[in-house]
């Protein structure tokens, strides 16, 4: 912990020279900072606000990694995400679920879309719900529908999509942000993070022998806002991607088949990446309750919402 503060100490000073420099640490203080003592590098992070971990902040707070790649852009040599994290407030994300895989998520006033398809729409809350954002996952009907997009959208509505979707969308979606998986975009001046992460069928296929869902062609998402990383499944199965997500602090996982995966599959997911936060969703014709019982002991809270109140 010490280490990575006398290091972040020394590397900031680097990040500080980018545009978002605070004042108190624009001048070029290289050779004093190696003079720090660590109880010097503590007090002088704290007092700029800089972090490695959650712990070198406050109560209520959180160490925002974003605001790294923030000050100091890729290809800068010395920022890594020990160097400039940046302590912000800790905020809920409001889970909105509207029907199957359609939902909406608020984050300080910012309202996000995801898979917003037009019959889930009756669902939603308010005369003229808008959005900010619309993510979409993949180009099946139950998560890319122009007209649930259309309902939604402003002028300034972002959308994000794979590039399957907006090809699909055949010049709807043009002025979208296409991300692929391992991908990732900033929103509103990179308060909100939105990585791509793989979603794809293992073995479960049309007649025809195809993927319901091929590697590469959709995405899962994880946002990270307000102190949280969201995770978003998309239509998978227990994928080793899955399985090796860290950190994720509210997760919504799909199950059902033939297209996805049973409820018991997905406990051993996320039995393997332990989210602390679990909205089981996506479910039709499942029973996810069982849950309970499957993950018994982990220390996982389990969310049950409405996701289809106008019956499966
Ligand atoms: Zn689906």
């Amino acid at each position: 912990m010490k280490y990575f503060i006398i290091v972040m100490t020394l590397f900031v000073f680097a990040c500080e020279s980018q545009p978002e420099a605070t004042p108190e640490a624009a001048p070029a203080q290289t050779n004093g900072a190696a003079a720090l003592n660590e109880a010097e590098a503590d007090a002088k992070a704290k007092e700029l606000g800089i972090c490695a971990s959650d712990e070198a902040c406050s109560d209520g707070q959180f160490c925002n990694m974003a605001q790294c790649e923030s000050c100091c852009p890729p290809g800068v040599a010395v920022c890594n995400s020990a160097c400039c994290g940046r302590c912000a407030d800790k905020t809920e994300v409001k889970v909105t679920p509207l029907q199957h895989a359609s939902m909406i998520l608020e984050w300080e006033g910012i309202k996000i879309a995801v898979d917003p398809i037009e019959d889930a729409l009756k669902n939603a809350p308010g005369d003229e719900p808008k959005v900010d954002v619309i993510l979409v996952t993949d180009i099946h009907g139950d998560h890319y529908n122009q007209a649930g997009i259309d309902a939604l959208k402003t002028d300034k509505t972002i959308i994000v999509a794979p590039k399957a979707v907006v090809d699909m969308a055949e010049g709807k979606l043009d002025g979208a942000q296409v991300i692929g998986n391992g991908e990732a975009t900033f929103l509103f001046d990179k308060k909100i993070r939105v990585e791509g992460v793989a979603m794809y069928n293992l073995k479960r296929k049309r007649d025809s022998g195809e993927l319901f869902h091929i590697k590469g062609r959709g995405n899962g998402y994880i946002l990270e806002m307000g102190g949280q990383r969201v995770y978003l499944s998309g239509d998978t199965e227990c994928i080793d991607e899955m399985k090796a997500l860290k950190d994720i602090d509210v997760a919504f996982v799909c199950m059902n088949l033939p297209y996805t995966m049973p409820v018991e599959e997905a406990a051993e997911c996320i039995k393997a990446f332990k989210p602390k936060k679990l909205y089981p969703f996506h479910h039709r014709g499942q029973d996810p309750k069982k849950l309970d019982e499957l993950l018994k002991g982990e220390e996982i809270e389990i969310k049950y919402l409405n996701w289809y109140p106008a019956g499966q």
